[in-house]
């Protein structure tokens, strides 16, 4: 009997409302892309995409896709230990390992369910997981499910990570966590130090790469080719819906006995269907073209070079980068909101943040940079930014 919840559901949507955190969306009605059609009829520059590479309509991948609807058809109708598995999965786990220089793959639906599973078959009660503050909360959710002790350190802080190690030393296994780009700050995590730390205290590392795959190191690899460590890390979680293609998927890549353990126990693995044929053919070509080139993430490292360049000119307070995430700082929330807004109305689709999504104080802009934009529509959002800025007072 749908009865008291449904007054109660009332309530709490009107006081979401209320409070100003109610999320709506805005309708596209084109393809993802640089430039894109909302349902009002408005075209506007896209500045909030995970679409790092502009790969989400790139034709080729539109091809490989339909080429497996025709060789293999739509879906899978089983996880993938039943009758889930074509010999496109299998080919595509291996690229991903071939790409992060690791031992084996396994697929998931989604980073979500990467995160959600890798834990709790790997780490028990005798077991710690240290944990960067920062990191997404599919890790956290991941997290709880296992058994093990948690530890918690500062974001990015390696005094405080060292602490919790040390704290840590009682326990059987030990694994650092950490987003490899953290998606409010776009700071990468220091994994060069993280790695000392690691050996020192004889821990695990595990990395999620999502924002960073694909975007950061000369070759898009990710963190462990900014910081020089491939084949040191041992767990990296990335999904297949940002600059790799951007439509579903997962992955877990690293030590082959973790992933063979994780084929046996991870449960968003084994109670989960397979990703579709279309899904996993534009994946193989999608690594195909990583392996042919990276002209992709030179233009990508270009376009946030310019972009911060001129906005530190403009006067923005950006927050240091290394990833395609750009941080303006506008410490109000209300105002977060009401630039976001002038913004739209100069064509440039950008969201603003605010607590309980950032700190307290900490209100901003995120700006999201790809290989897809040209520079006109760089000086597009420049010059709008420019302009909102000093309407409303940012900027002298
Ligand atoms: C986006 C994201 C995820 C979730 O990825 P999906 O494949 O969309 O489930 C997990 N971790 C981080 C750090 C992310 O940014």
């Amino acid at each position: 009997m749908y009865g008291s919840i449904k007054e109660y559901l009332q309530q709490e949507l009107a006081a979401i409302k209320e409070a100003g955190l109610f999320k709506g969306e805005r309708i596209i009605n084109s393809p993802q892309d640089a430039e894109i059609t909302l349902t009002t009829g408005q075209k506007v520059l896209n500045f909030c995409m995970n679409n790092y590479l502009g790969l989400s309509n790139n034709s080729q991948l539109v091809a490989a896709a339909k080429e497996a609807l025709d060789s293999r058809g739509f879906g899978m109708s089983s996880v993938r230990f039943i009758c889930g598995t074509q010999d496109l999965h299998k080919t595509l786990e291996q690229k991903i390992a071939e790409f992060f220089g690791t031992e084996d793959t396994i697929l998931y639906a989604a980073a979500f369910d990467a995160n959600g599973g890798v834990f709790e078959p790997l780490f028990g009660e005798e077991d710690a997981i240290i944990s960067d503050s920062l990191n997404h909360a599919s890790i956290i959710d991941g997290v709880r499910l296992s058994k093990a002790a948690r530890y918690r350190y500062n974001n990015a802080d390696m005094a405080d990570l060292e602490q919790q190690l040390i704290a840590a030393q009682k326990h059987r296994f030990k694994i650092i966590v950490t987003d490899g780009v953290f998606s409010m700050d776009g700071n990468v995590a220091p994994m060069d130090k993280i790695n000392e730390l690691a050996k020192k205290y004889d821990a695990l590392i595990m990395v999620d790469e999502c924002h960073s795959a694909g975007v950061v190191g000369k070759t898009g690899r990710g963190v462990t080719e900014l910081f020089n460590i491939r084949g040191e890390v041992d767990i990296i979680t990335g999904t297949l819906g940002k600059a790799f293609g951007g439509a579903i998927g997962g992955f877990t890549t690293g030590r082959k006995e973790i992933i063979e353990m994780l084929r046996q126990r991870s449960r968003p693995y084994l109670f989960s269907n397979s990703i579709p044929p279309v899904v996993a053919n534009a994946g193989i070509k999608m690594f195909d073209m990583m392996n042919e080139t990276s002209s992709l993430q030179d233009q990508l490292h270009d376009n946030t070079d310019y972009f911060v360049e001129k906005m530190l000119a403009a006067g923005f307070d950006i927050k240091p980068t290394k990833s395609a995430i750009c941080a303006v700082m506008l410490y109000d929330a209300k105002l977060s909101q009401e630039f976001a807004t002038k913004l739209l109305d100069e064509g440039i689709y950008v969201i603003g943040f605010y607590y309980p999504v950032v700190p307290k104080g900490e209100a901003r802009i995120r700006v999201q940079l790809s290989a897809a934009h040209k520079r006109e529509h760089l000086d597009h959002a420049i010059n709008a930014f420019t302009k909102v800025g000093k309407a409303l007072g940012v900027l002298k």
